[in-house]
C-alpha cells in the first residue's frame, strides 16, 4: 500500500487483511513499538519518527526480511514500506509483489484527516473522531488502551511528511507501473467505496 499520510492506507490494510487472513507488516508501527525499547537504537528512531523523517533502509528493509524469510504465510499485505526505490530494489531481490496500491488524496484532505485521527498505543488500531470512530470515546475497541495522538501527526511534522512523501514516492510508481503492477484507487471516498475499488482490482 503506498500513499501519503491520511490516506487510509492502513486502514485498507486492516480491511484485506481480515477479508484474506494475511499478515500486514507494517514498518511504521514495527519501528514505533520498538522506540519502546529505550535503548539507543530506540532513542534514535524516536527522533527519526517524531521528526517525521525517514529511517535508514538497512534497518527497515532488515525487518521486512525477517518477516518475509518467517516462511508459511501464504500471502502477505506491506504497509508504508517500501518507501523510497532503494528499499523497493531490495524488496525485488527477495520477492515479487502482486499488487501495488497507490491510494490518492489531495494534501488539504490528508491535513482534514490527520487531525482527527487518533491510534492506539498498544494494538496500534487507528481511529478518526468522524470518519472511523471507536465505540466508547477516547478508548480502543478491541484492547480498552486510551488512545493518543501521534507526535508525527502535528501539524509542521504532517506537512514535512508530506513533502517528503512526494519526493520518494514518484520513483516508486514508475518502478511498479513498469511492472504493470501499479493500481492507483482514488483516496477521497468513502473507507467501504476505496476498499470496494481495491476489490475490484484483485477480482
Ligand atoms: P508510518 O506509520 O508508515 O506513517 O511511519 C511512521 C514513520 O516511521 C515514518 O515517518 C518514518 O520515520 C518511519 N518509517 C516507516 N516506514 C518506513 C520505511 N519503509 N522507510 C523509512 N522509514 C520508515
Amino acid at each position: 500500500m503506498i500513499g501519503p499520510q491520511g490516506s487510509g492506507k492502513g486502514t485498507q490494510a486492516q480491511k484485506l487483511s481480515k477479508k484474506f487472513g494475511l499478515p500486514i507488516f507494517s514498518t511504521g508501527n514495527i519501528l514505533r513499538q520498538r522506540i519502546h525499547t529505550e535503548d539507543e537504537l530506540g532513542k534514535k528512531l524516536s527522533r527519526i519518527i517524531n521528526n517525521g523523517i525517514l529511517a535508514p533502509d538497512e534497518i527497515v528493509n532488515k525487518i521486512i526480511a525477517e518477516k518475509i524469510e518467517n516462511d508459511g504465510y501464504k500471502g502477505y499485505i506491506l504497509d508504508g514500506y517500501p518507501r523510497n526505490l532503494a528499499q523497493a530494489r531490495f524488496l525485488a531481490g527477495m520477492d515479487e509483489l502482486t499488487h501495488v496500491f497507490e491510494i490518492n488524496i489531495s494534501d488539504k484532505e490528508a491535513f482534514r484527516r490527520i487531525t482527527g485521527r487518533r491510534t492506539c498505543p498498544k494494538c496500534q488500531i487507528v481511529y478518526h473522531l468522524d470518519y472511523n470512530p471507536p465505540r466508547e470515546e477516547g478508548v480502543c475497541d478491541k484492547c480498552g488502551e486510551r488512545l493518543v495522538i501521534r507526535d508525527d501527526d502535528k501539524s509542521e511534522t504532517v506537512k514535512r511528511r508530506l513533502r517528503m512523501y512526494y519526493e520518494t514516492a514518484r520513483p516508486l510508481v514508475e518502478f511498479y507501473n513498469k511492472k504493470k503492477i501499479h493500481h492507483l484507487i482514488d483516496g477521497e471516498q468513502s473507507i467501504e467505496d476505496v476498499g470496494r475499488d481495491i476489490l475490484r482490482v484483485l477480482g
